[in-house]
């Protein structure tokens, strides 16, 4: 399956992988009504680590042998058949955070507006996922390896 893979050494730390993500997860999808009028419940489904001079986008691994699908309490973590992204129906999510404490990423985060977990679902509605698109200096590749 194709996967978000990073290139830390193209990485600028500018933070817009994130940006966008927050923006197509909003009502709105438009970023200033976003960030003026949804500012309170904007949340991405990665985030930009920094160390030192070294900077990296992190995100859901997708992994193949999911803890988090094998942790999770109501079959709310599943893989998509179609994609093979692993994904979270949020309508049958308890919020017990077993997988936000099983994921060796750290991919998985409470929700900021409903008691539900968020994660990346590879923008599954986009060819590609928004943070790559609008990586500036492609330090973000989506593709099969
Ligand atoms: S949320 Fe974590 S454990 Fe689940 S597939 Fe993504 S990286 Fe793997
Ligand atoms: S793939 Fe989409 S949902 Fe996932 S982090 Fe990137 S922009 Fe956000």
């Amino acid at each position: 399956m194709k996967r978000i893979y990073v290139r830390e050494e193209y990485c600028l730390g500018c933070r817009l992988c994130e940006i966008n993500c927050m923006v197509r997860r909003s009502r709105s999808k438009k970023i200033i009504k976003a960030f003026t009028r949804e500012r309170d419940t904007l949340q991405a489904s990665l985030r930009v680590e920094n160390t030192g001079p070294l900077s990296f986008a992190v995100q859901c691994r997708h992994c193949t042998d999911a803890p988090c699908i094998a942790a999770c309490i109501t079959g709310a973590m599943r893989r998509d058949p179609q994609t093979g992204a692993v994904v979270c129906d949020e309508t049958r999510c308890a919020g017990c955070w077993s997988c936000i404490m099983v994921c060796p990423a750290g991919a998985v985060q409470r929700g900021r507006e409903h008691k539900v977990v968020s994660k990346c679902d590879l923008c599954m509605s986009e060819n590609t996922p928004v943070c790559v698109v609008n990586c500036p200096n492609e330090a973000l590749v989506y593709e099969e390896r």
